[in-house]
């Protein structure tokens, strides 16, 4: 019986320890500090969507600036070389390079405008950079820092599930049966000791009677919490 508390002692613990392992980037502050970089990353992306798009804008005007230009050269240089162009004609083709000279201005503007627009969004951009870079400096720090405690926690774990698997193959199978059928049924606890007139794993108490009958029980005899079931064993 003593190595069937054995048994269940070396199932809290390794309990207790996964426990511990998973909740480690929630206590030890990373979750919170990769929530805040999750956020911060979130707003990077949304400016840097605003500011790719202000660079198309920019690039497309830049090309339809481009595609005016060199229409207007090919005019002005049938202008020169016409000699024997009417006069219409030439009127015609000064209108042109007017119209096309009064876009292009326009054009041009819209391009400042995007140029502009871009100052306060490269701002925003490196502002957001520079919070987040002690929050990414503090969160490889606790990373490191839960990557080491992963490890004591693992070789921990390593040597009770070793333990327990040394323990458990002694126990007698029917008694190890009956203990894994209840410990998946009450939370992880199939076996209580009997502490006083008190059953450690409901922690309610048994009548004197009970106690007693328990209590001279002959050695190898399985006594039951009529509380709440369990393998009890007398402490
Ligand atoms: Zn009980």
């Amino acid at each position: 019986m003593t190595r069937l508390l054995a048994v269940q002692d070396l199932d809290t613990s390794i309990t207790q320890l996964q426990h511990r392992r998973d909740a480690l980037a929630e206590a030890s502050g990373l979750a919170a500090v990769e929530a805040q970089l999750a956020e911060l990353e979130a707003q990077r992306a949304d400016a840097a969507a605003r500011r790719a798009a202000l660079t198309a804008t920019q690039k497309a005007l830049e090309e339809q600036i481009a595609g005016i230009t060199e229409r207007r050269s090919g005019i002005e240089q049938r202008m020169y070389a016409a000699t024997s162009s009417s006069g219409r004609d030439l009127q015609a083709m000064n209108d042109e390079v007017r119209h096309l000279t009064e876009r292009r201005a326009e054009l041009e503007e819209l391009e400042l405008v995007a140029m502009l627009d871009q100052d306060p969004v490269d701002a925003e951009l490196a502002a957001l950079r520079e919070r987040s870079a002690p929050l990414e400096a503090q969160a490889e720090e606790l990373r490191a820092q839960v990557a080491k405690d992963e490890l004591e926690i693992d070789a921990a774990l390593a040597a009770a599930v070793g333990s327990r698997a040394a323990e458990a193959a002694l126990l007698p199978s029917a008694l190890s049966d009956r203990y894994e059928t209840l410990r998946s049924r009450l939370r992880g606890t199939g076996a209580a000791r009997l502490v006083g007139n008190r059953c450690d794993g409901c922690h309610l108490e048994l009548s004197s009677v009970e106690v007693e009958k328990i209590r001279a029980l002959p050695p190898g005899e399985i006594a039951t919490c009529e509380q709440c079931g369990r393998i009890l064993v007398p402490g």
